[in-house]
C-alpha cells in the first residue's frame, strides 16, 4: 500500500513508519519538523516538509503522490499547553487538518487513520473504559481530538471519506532506532529517564492527593509499536469508528517511577509538586472492540517491557536525536 503518513517525523509517527516499511509499504511522510525530528524519519521513507496550515501545499503533496491511505498524527499534544493556549490547539489540531480532510477527499484516498486519545472520555465513570463511555473533555487537547473525530464522521457520511479513529492510552517505550524525544520534555516516562541519567535533578509527581490508592494519576502505558500495528490493521479494516488502543492495565504516576528505579538501577529524586490541570485520575483501557474488530494483538503489553526499551533507546541518544 502506498501511505501518507502526515506527522512521520514525531514520536508515534516515525515508528509507525518504520512499522509499515518493514512490512513491505511505501510511505511518504508529510511533516512540519516544528515538533519533530529530521533525524527520526526512516531513509525508506520519502520526506515532504510542509504545515498542515498551508492548504496549498498539502493538496499538492496529496495530488502528486496519490496514496490509498492516510495516517494523520500532526497535531500538538500536551495537556498542559492546551490549558494554558486553548487556541493554539484548536487551531492547529481541528482547522490545520481540515485541509488534509479536504486533500484526502478530493484525491479519493480510501481510508484515514486518525491519532485521537484517551483524553476524549475526561473523568470516565466506567474504567476500564469501553468506547461506549460518553466524552466529555476536561481539557482543550481532548476536545480539539473530539471535535476532528466528529468530523470524520461527516466527511465519511458526506463524502465517503473511510476513517478509523484510534484513542491512544499512554504512547511509551521506543523501537531500537526511534524513541520518545520531545522539547522540552513533557511526557513522564522520558522526564523518568532524563533524571535517571543525572540530566534533571528530581520528577516532579504532579499531585499526590487523587482518589487512587497512592494518591497519584493512574495511566495505562502501550509501546508505541503496538501503537503501529493498530494503525496498519485500521488501514487494512473496512470498519470506520473509533477504537480504544492500550494494555488494559493502570499504572500509577509513583509505580511507574519504582519500575524505572528497577530496571535502571538508579536512585531517581522525586518531589511532589501541584496538579496539572486537566488531569483525570485514572485512564485505563478496555481495548476489547480493537482486539476482537480489528485483531489488535499487542506484543509487549508489559510495562517493564515498555521501561526497558525506553532506557534502552536513552542511553544510545542521552541527548534525544
Ligand atoms: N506526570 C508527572 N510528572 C511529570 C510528567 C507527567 O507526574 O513530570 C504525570 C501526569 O500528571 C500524568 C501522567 O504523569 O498523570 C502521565 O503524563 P504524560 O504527560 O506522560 O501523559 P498524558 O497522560 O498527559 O497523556
Amino acid at each position: 500500500m502506498k501511505i501518507l503518513v502526515a506527522g512521520g517525523a514525531g514520536y508515534i509517527g516515525s515508528c509507525t513508519t518504520e512499522y509499515l516499511l518493514d512490512r513491505g509499504h511505501e510511505v511518504v511522510v508529510y511533516d512540519s519538523l516544528v515538533k519533530g525530528h529530521r533525524d527520526a524519519v526512516d531513509p525508506r521513507a520519502r520526506l515532504l516538509h510542509g504545515d498542515l496550515a498551508d492548504r496549498d501545499r498539502v493538496f499538492e503533496a496529496l495530488r502528486a503522490e496519490r496514496p490509498e491511505g492516510v495516517i494523520h498524527f500532526a497535531a500538538f499534544i500536551e495537556v498542559g499547553e492546551s490549558m494554558r493556549d486553548a487556541a493554539l490547539y484548536f487551531r492547529n489540531n481541528v482547522a490545520n487538518g481540515l485541509n488534509l480532510l479536504d486533500a484526502a477527499v478530493d484525491c479519493g484516498v480510501r481510508k484515514l487513520v486518525f491519532s485521537s486519545t484517551a483524553a476524549v472520555y475526561g473523568m470516565p465513570a466506567t474504567v476500564p473504559i469501553p468506547e461506549t463511555e460518553p466524552t466529555k473533555p476536561i481539557n482543550a487537547y481532548g476536545e480539539s481530538k473530539l471535535i476532528f473525530e466528529k468530523m470524520l464522521r461527516w466527511y465519511n457520511e458526506v463524502h465517503g471519506l473511510g476513517y478509523t479513529a484510534l484513542r491512544y492510552f499512554n504512547a511509551a517505550g521506543a523501537t531500537e532506532r526511534r524513541g520518545e524525544d520531545h522539547h522540552p520534555e513533557s511526557h513522564l516516562i522520558p522526564i523518568i529517564l532524563q533524571a535517571a541519567m543525572g540530566q534533571r535533578p528530581h520528577v516532579q509527581v504532579f499531585g499526590d492527593d487523587y482518589p487512587t490508592p497512592d494518591g497519584t494519576c493512574i495511566r495505562d502505558y502501550i509501546h508505541v509499536s503496538d501503537l503501529a500495528q493498530a494503525h496498519l490493521l485500521a488501514l487494512e479494516s473496512p470498519l470506520c469508528g473509533s477504537f480504544n488502543v492500550g494494555s488494559g492495565s493502570g499504572f500509577s504516576v509513583k509505580e511507574i517511577i519504582q519500575v524505572a528505579r528497577e530496571i535502571t538501577g538508579k536512585p531517581i529524586p522525586v518531589i511532589t509538586a501541584p496538579r496539572r490541570p486537566g488531569d483525570p485520575p485514572r485512564l485505563v483501557s478496555d481495548s476489547t472492540r480493537a482486539r476482537t474488530e480489528l485483531g489488535w494483538t499487542p506484543r509487549f503489553d508489559d510495562v517493564r517491557t515498555i521501561v526497558a526499551s525506553a532506557w534502552a533507546w536513552r542511553q544510545r541518544h542521552p541527548n534525544g536525536y
